[in-house]
């Protein structure tokens, strides 16, 4: 049943020492941040009647600037005076009853200010959900409690036999009970209340109460499985730091169907056996009902975080996991930050995916601030992969993380060959074909072998490339400096970046011939040319157009898994995480599309997606294999991918990033600009790009700037954009060159900057 629940998520921290309230006349002081770039704390008086409602971590309304206009800020602490002789303004209102956010959690997030470049207030904002803000899914119901000792002297009291009653009810009650509930169990009108009232020997509270429950349909329970020598070895490490109550980062190296995510349950069974609560992070897309089910059938009380849940789903789940009635916490990125009272374990599964990087300000990667609060909590953080970032796998070789490895899968069952098939010299391809004779031979034998299949593509829609025959100009978004992509199902040309659609143009833009032409395949292309070649098949394409519904996503692997479907073909959506017994053959359709990416980690992102893909086949009893199309075979990191040396390519790659002095042997900051005047926003990069040297010659800091330049895509919905880069070999730098640029920046009004520490993203 509903019961109502008390809004304690935290208890509010010990009051102020008297001896902080003492100072300066008895004045209380109140630290406050702010949502805007500004890193400063504010400080402001706490108005004495404001005083015993306010604690750290609640919101407050304050007011700034010349203008006092009113901002909602948050409490931080509280100060001691400063030395400022300015007078000081008074808090306004205190906003929240509670604290949305604990002690530690002011912590990591004043941290991750600090790391990322931003303020402490841009964080708070953006890491409490905006449901738990407005309490979304309660709502305050009147409650009454006796008055102090009437339950006592009811014998003494004269009262109407109605009055006796309800009061009676109430006495009996350990909880505050509403008007409804009072009337009721005394059967009786709502007169005999008022009279209560009217004498004050009932109180009228206000509690919030839920008016929202998350349904839960009950799984079976399943039994843990017995481990192999190799996952136990891993297991016995961590409970080894669980024991003792110490941080470390462990770097499981896995390969795809080792048995990761086992030991991973099973230390989790440690954690939860003393009372405690872990978090395992997991890219969205592998948010897959069989990633749930397999956590529910182990665990007594499973949360699940996903981006889909409404403002009161995500606050009931915040505050069941704040009250400790969670066991495990299974959510994408921002489930860093789940309010568990006593974390005892965090794991992030594929460790490399790159969602877990913020791409909005506070640009953070969960990695770095699981590993933050896993030290400050001091607990242990378990990085899974097959294969793991360089930044990563470097670490564990500089001894700061611990490398654990899973070497083979269980059972025994073998890696699947992959095989590379050269696409330079194969006729169908020439001819426009998707598939080379070699894959298409190969579906054919899997197929009939009742093998299923899957092809995966990167690139969605028919064509990527809209294309002008007589003046080779590729037709571009109007408001993005990206070629427009065909999408035949809608008879829409479609901008990938902003989503601008409309009809394809008859005429050039440029040369107003007719005869425009449509180069390149995406996945609509590919499922047209696999229905044709396989008339008696079923083919289902995963992307995100042809998975806009809720639901269809599972519905499509469903269908895959049991055996409606032969051919599965999709983008990164059907890449990860899934697992299907019957799959034979997995074909990537064109390597080189992520290859030839200008960005430094196209050969990294290229290795990860191949054995990814590779992962998909050979995971049950029958063995299966991968045909990788490729216009560059001789590529190292095909070669290194074929089979499936994951060290050598790394050796090879680390190698390359040392040579260049690129991550993880050097630290990147990327500052964008972008305004809707061009020469506005050159001016106002070249301008910082002199700031910042003239920063770094005059403190002899050792970081090197490069560019400005033009971004990759010098063009985005409507906005010119330019960039330049910082690159040090001390973190630490960058920050204090930033401290001392950045209250002086002088920028013309309509351009706007973004700074993104740890760039993943260098377009
Ligand atoms: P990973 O997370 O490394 O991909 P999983 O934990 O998903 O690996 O394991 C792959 C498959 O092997 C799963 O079906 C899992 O149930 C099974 N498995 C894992 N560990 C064992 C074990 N010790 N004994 C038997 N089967 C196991
Ligand atoms: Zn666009």
């Amino acid at each position: 049943m509903n019961q109502p629940r008390q809004q304690q998520l935290f208890e509010p921290p010990p009051e102020p020492t008297p001896w902080e309230r003492a100072a300066e006349s008895d004045q209380l002081i109140a630290e406050v941040v702010l949502n805007r770039p500004l890193t400063e704390v504010y400080h402001y008086l706490v108005p004495d009647p404001l005083r015993p409602l306010l604690a750290p971590g609640q919101r407050v309304k304050v007011p700034f600037g010349r203008g006092n206009k009113l901002l909602t800020g948050y409490c931080v602490g509280f100060g001691k005076p400063g030395a400022t002789n300015r007078r000081l303004k008074s808090i306004e209102a205190v906003v929240d009853r509670m604290p949305l956010v604990s002690a530690e959690m002011l912590e990591l997030t004043r941290w991750m200010g600090e790391r990322y470049l931003c303020s402490w207030g841009q964080v708070l904002e953006s890491v409490i959900p905006a449901g738990v803000k407005k309490q979304a899914g309660t709502r305050e119901i009147l409650h009454f409690i006796p008055a102090e000792g009437v339950c006592e002297r009811i014998g003494e009291l004269k009262l109407p036999r109605k009055q006796r009653a309800i009061l009676e009810e109430l006495c009996r009650s350990d909880e505050p009970m509403t008007a409804d509930e009072l009337t009721a169990a005394a059967s009786c009108g709502t007169a005999p209340l008022q009279g209560l009232r009217d004498k004050q020997l009932v109180q009228p509270i206000r509690r919030r109460q839920e008016t929202f429950q998350v349904e839960r349909t009950p799984v079976e329970r399943q039994a843990d499985l017995t481990l192999n020598a190799e996952q136990q070895q891993v297991l016995n490490e961590i409970h080894g730091l669980l024991r003792n109550g110490q941080h470390e980062t462990i770097l499981l190296h896995g390969v795809t169907g080792s048995g990761k995510t086992e030991v991973y349950i099973q230390a989790i069974r440690e954690v939860v056996d003393y009372g405690r609560q872990a978090i395992v992070l997991v890219p969205e897309i592998s948010l897959t009902p069989q990633t749930i089910r397999r956590f529910r059938r182990r665990f007594e009380s499973v949360a699940v975080l996903h981006s889909h849940l409404s403002d009161a789903e995500r606050h009931w789940h915040w505050q069941r996991i704040a009250a400790g009635e969670v066991q495990v916490v299974v959510g994408a990125r921002s489930a860093v930050f789940a309010p568990t009272p006593h974390l005892g374990l965090i794991v992030i599964d594929e460790e490399h995916e790159t969602t877990f990087k913020q791409q909005t300000t506070p640009r953070y990667h969960a990695r770095e601030v699981a590993q933050q609060r896993a030290r400050q909590e001091k607990i242990p953080l378990v990085l899974g992969s097959a294969t793991p970032t360089l930044e990563s796998l470097w670490k564990a070789k500089q001894k700061e993380y611990h490398l654990c490895t899973l070497a083979k899968r269980v059972e025994q069952r073998p890696l699947p060959p992959v095989v590379t098939v050269d696409t330079r010299n194969d006729p169908k391809i020439a001819r426009g074909h998707s598939l080379g004779r070699a894959m298409e031979s190969s579906i054919r034998v899997a197929l009939k072998d009742g093998g299923q299949v899957i092809l995966f593509l990167n690139i969605r829609g028919f064509s990527p490339v809209l294309w002008c025959a007589r003046c080779a100009a590729g037709v571009k978004c109007p408001e993005c400096d990206i070629t427009l992509t065909w999408h035949k199902d809608r008879r829409k040309v479609v901008c990938h970046s902003c989503e601008y659609e409309a009809d394809p143009p008859k005429r050039c833009p440029i040369c107003e011939m007719p005869g425009m032409r449509f180069l390149g395949a995406g996945t609509q292309r590919l499922e047209e040319e696999v229905r044709a070649k396989f008339p008696d098949h079923r083919v289902l394409r995963m992307d995100s157009d042809s998975m806009k519904k809720p639901g269809s996503h599972d519905t499509a692997l469903d269908a895959f898994r049991h055996g409606q479907v032969d051919i599965l073909l999709g983008t990164q959506m059907i890449a990860k995480g899934l697992d299907f017994p019957n799959v034979t053959l997995v074909g990537v359709i064109d390597a080189d599309t992520l290859l030839h990416q200008p960005d430094l980690r196209a050969s990294e992102r290229t290795f990860q997606l191949i054995a990814q893909v590779a992962g998909r086949t050979g995971r049950g009893e029958r063995a299966g294999r991968v045909l990788v199309q490729t216009g560059c075979p001789d590529e190292p990191v095909i070669r290194f991918a074929s089979r499936h040396d994951y060290l050598g390519f790394a050796r090879h790659e680390l190698k390359h990033r040392k040579d260049s002095m690129t991550p993880p042997f050097s630290q990147l900051a990327r500052i964008v600009a972008r305004g809707e005047s061009e020469s506005a926003v050159k001016a106002g990069i070249r301008g910082i790009a002199e700031q910042l040297r003239e920063a770094i010659a005059k403190a002899n800091l050792p970081i090197r700037v490069i560019g400005p330049a033009l971004a990759p895509i010098a063009r985005l919905r409507g906005m010119h954009r330019f960039h330049l880069l910082m690159s040090t070999t001390d973190p630490a730098a960058i920050r204090a060159l930033w401290l001392a640029v950045s209250p002086n920046l002088e920028l013309p009004r309509e351009v706007e900057l973004m700074i993104d520490v740890d760039p993943l993203d260098m377009r």
